[in-house]
């Protein structure tokens, strides 16, 4: 089949300014970080179809200038495409990379055809930045990308394969003989690397939103289960948190501790220094929590100024002491807080360490809570301990 590499650059040119034009219209709605992303794809997409629109125009004796210009450009498009896969996952981007990339490739391919090179010198220059970048990206996608996809490993391999073309285009160019400047070189590899490019530009699209796609529900589900004010879990998700360790543990003969921390006369603390006040003395006290337990431990905020721990494969003993320490950590760090406005933060934890005798994770809840009254009751500042088989211990257990 004979296939015009000239009209595959100008279809490459078309469809690169509508991806472009369609992601950068449709980014505005998008969180923050997505939205970066896209729009770093979109403009990626734009000086891809520039640089093969310079291509295109290449066939009518234009001057040999347009040579390093397309390829600085193409390469410059290829590189804001790997800035938009990282830019996906929060990860820092220098944002020079495109232009250094990009006007990199343009001086080596200008001084090459000043030293007299053939058009294979070229060639081989920027089919070598292209695998590079092409290699980074598939780097990025398949290796350092959490929680990859069908879309994720599509692009990757597709990556890979692009980088392999253009590799092949560059050991074409080491063993072929001059090919002149002013026009395309019509053979199979070159026809093959637009045919792919051309693929890749519309596979590589599809794909591309759909990982932003994704990126978007993480960020959906992250924030229907994180509390707005301190960024732990909210309610409803340590609940369903709570259901899951209680099942775990119970099938499994584990130990599991639940602990419920309410700040001491917060209202107090609200009248006094005022609302927004409050405000920080929630969020310190998460940070405390956030501070004080283990990684696999679960913090959520149950309500105002309530917060509700639940350690697995812990038992009572070192449930209370743990309890025991993070109280004394409330009670030193928020101490010069509380000094700002001459209030005193302090909290009370009520906790319960589950037995066979618990048939729900609700039991757990309802008997830590008898137990931080248990330790509201006793004077505040402390830490009581559900027992079973008894009433919650009148005078708090403390470590
Ligand atoms: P106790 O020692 O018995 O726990 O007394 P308390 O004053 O802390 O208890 P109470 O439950 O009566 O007061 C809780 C207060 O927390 C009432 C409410 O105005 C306040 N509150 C609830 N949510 C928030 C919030 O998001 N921010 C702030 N600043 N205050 C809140
Ligand atoms: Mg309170
Ligand atoms: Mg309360």
């Amino acid at each position: 089949m004979n296939i015009d590499t000239t009209f595959i650059a100008q279809i490459i040119t078309v469809i690169g300014f509508a991806v472009g034009l369609s992601i950068a219209v449709a980014s505005g709605r998008y969180p923050r970080h997505i939205r970066d992303s896209l729009r770093a794809y979109a403009y990626g997409k734009f000086l891809l179809g520039l640089a093969f629109l310079i291509v295109g125009m290449r066939a009518d004796n234009a001057p040999e200038l347009l040579v390093p210009l397309a390829n600085g450009v193409g390469i410059a498009g290829l590189t804001l495409n790997y800035t938009s896969v990282r830019l996906l996952q929060e990860r820092p981007v220098w944002r020079q990379w495109p232009l250094a990339a990009g006007s990199g490739v343009a001086l080596g391919c200008l001084l090459l055809m000043l030293a007299g090179s053939d058009l294979s010198g070229v060639r081989m220059l920027a089919s070598l930045a292209a695998a590079v970048v092409l290699l980074a990206i598939a780097f990025e996608i398949l290796v350092r990308y959490e929680d990859r996809g069908v879309p994720h490993y599509v692009t990757g391999i597709m990556s890979i394969g692009l980088a392999g073309i253009y590799l092949v285009r560059m050991g074409a160019g080491m063993v072929q003989g001059e090919a002149p400047v002013g026009q395309l070189v019509d053979d199979r590899i070159e026809r093959a690397v637009f045919v792919l490019s051309f693929l890749g530009t519309i596979i590589g699209a599809i794909n591309y939103v759909l990982m932003a796609s994704d990126e978007f529900n993480r960020e959906l589900t992250k924030l229907a289960h994180t509390d707005g004010l301190t960024s732990v879990l909210n309610r409803r998700r340590l609940f369903e948190l709570g259901e899951i360790e209680f099942r775990r543990a119970r099938r499994y003969g584990r130990d599991l501790t639940v602990l419920i921390l309410d700040i001491d006369r917060f209202k107090s603390i609200n009248d006094r220094a005022g609302h927004p006040f409050g405000d920080r003395v929630i969020l310190a006290v998460a940070g405390c929590c956030v501070g004080q337990v283990r990684q696999d431990d679960i913090i959520g905020r149950i309500g105002g100024e309530e917060f509700a721990l639940l350690l697995p494969e812990t038992g009572a003993e070192d449930g209370l002491l743990l309890a025991e320490r993070l109280r004394g950590a409330i009670e030193r760090q928020l101490g010069p807080l509380g000094a700002e406005r001459a209030v005193t933060v302090t909290c009370s934890i009520g906790g319960v360490a589950m037995t066979a005798e618990h048939s729900e994770f609700s039991d757990l809840i309802a008997q830590s809570d008898d137990a931080l009254y248990c330790a509201k009751n006793a004077g505040r500042n402390q830490v009581c301990f559900f027992r079973p088989a008894e009433e919650p211990s009148a005078a708090p257990v403390t470590a």
